[in-house]
């Protein structure tokens, strides 16, 4: 049996590795898990997954829960993050929280020797540095849940990271690939949040609008597979099939397909190098579909792909400071006070006022992500 620790068990990624755990209940079991303040999933899960240590975002949420399943231990808030992420009991840590709250909670796990799944990108981003070093220091594996860096992973099994000449990442182009930036003016957020492909969490569905998803995955390939940027590529690839792929030197290419199902990267992170059945996922039938399509990425058009590569190339805290503001500016657009274009602009504009620090440690990049949240929240006023 091998036991779990979830963060972020109430969002997208949280409950298909909920249903991933289900469906293989002899190999795992949810031992720990965090939720934010969706208490009413929390309860379902809680009565059936039965975890032994729970932490929630609210302290009265907790006082009222403790009253319900006085067999739980609770906490809650960020420290509660971090005793989900390092509970006793666990050998894994699927992290699935959002932002780089997860990335204090991922060094710990690593500190504590847990296997990490990493869903949570924006703690590759900000600090991808500090999480591999550790990850290195303390000989943990840190393995993907991110589709595209699954299927890299996948690809590069058994060969040599000295023969690789660049990697594949796919985009799908997300809810607003075909509309030129004119028409870009006026879109709304539900529009924004009407995926072609792929059912998400709010955060990273807008991050797929804006391909700052896009962005932040090339700099989270970046610090995984230790590649420099220019050997990573982007292509459009509206279907979504091929998830991504590995180019090497003798001119292969190793892509790894399927359907859009986030539990096949999630299984397959709690697996290897192994793989289980999945017998309620969509076959691939590539004679029905017919046809992919590829096209060269247009970086005038998605602009916040161009600042991930000179934030992730120019490294320091830029990586910080495009993650936060990305985080503060996505949330402001969500939140229905600022346009879809802004949030491009509000980036830029973090991006250009930030003197950059090289090599920062976690308390300045603490610092700087704070800062720079600041900063957009000034700018919306
Ligand atoms: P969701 O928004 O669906 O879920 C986020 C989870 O984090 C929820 O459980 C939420 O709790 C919790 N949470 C949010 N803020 C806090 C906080 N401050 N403290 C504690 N808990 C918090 O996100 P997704 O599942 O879509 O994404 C999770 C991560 O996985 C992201 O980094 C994303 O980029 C990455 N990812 C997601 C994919 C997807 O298909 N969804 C694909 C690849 C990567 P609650 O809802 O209870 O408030
Ligand atoms: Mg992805």
């Amino acid at each position: 049996m091998k036991y779990i620790s979830l963060l972020g068990a109430t969002g997208s990624i949280g409950t298909q590795t909920l249903n991933i755990i289900k469906e293989h209940a002899n190999e795992f079991q949810l031992a720990a898990m965090t939720v934010g303040r969706n208490i009413t999933l929390a309860r379902k899960i809680i009565a059936e997954f039965k975890p032994e240590l729970v932490s929630v975002a609210d302290k009265e949420d907790m006082d009222n829960l403790k009253l319900e399943f006085p067999n739980v231990k609770f906490t809650f808030g960020n420290d509660g993050l971090v005793e989900a992420a390092v509970y006793v009991k666990s050998t894994i840590l699927v992290n699935a929280v959002i932002g780089s709250v997860g990335l204090y909670p991922t060094l710990e796990a690593i500190r504590a020797g847990k296997t990490i799944c990493i869903a949570n990108k924006e703690t590759l981003v900000t600090a991808g540095h500090l999480v591999m070093n550790a990850a290195r220091e303390f000989d943990v594996p840190i393995l993907p849940v991110d589709s595209e860096h699954s299927a890299i992973f996948q690809a590069l099994q058994g060969e040599k990271e000295k023969n690789i000449e660049k990697l594949i990442l796919t985009a799908s182009g997300g809810s607003f690939r075909d509309k030129s930036r004119d028409e870009l003016q006026n879109v709304t957020v539900s529009e924004a949040l009407n995926h072609p492909n792929w059912s998400m969490g709010a955060k990273i569905t807008i991050d797929s609008a804006t391909m700052m998803n896009k962005g932040l995955e090339v700099i989270e390939a970046h610090w995984l597979f230790d590649i420099p940027y220019e050997k990573i590529d982007v292509l459009l690839h509206k279907e979504s099939i091929i998830h991504s792929m590995v180019e090497f030197h003798d001119s292969s290419v190793i892509a790894q397909l399927g359907t859009p199902d986030m539990r096949v990267p999630i299984q397959y992170a709690l697996t290897y190098p192994d793989r289980l059945p999945l017998s309620t996922a969509n076959r691939l039938n590539l004679a029905e579909i017919g046809r992919l399509h590829f096209n060269h990425m247009d970086f005038n058009r998605f602009k916040c792909l161009q600042f991930a590569f000179d934030a992730g190339k120019a490294g320091g805290t830029l990586p910080t400071v495009l993650n936060a503001a990305n985080e503060a500016a996505v949330e402001a657009f969500l939140n229905g006070k600022i346009t879809f274009l802004q949030i491009e602009e509000l980036i830029e504009k973090s991006l250009t006022a930030h003197d950059s620090i090289k090599d920062p440690d976690l308390s300045l990049i603490q610092e700087v992500d704070q800062e720079t949240r600041a900063f957009v929240y000034s700018l919306l006023k």
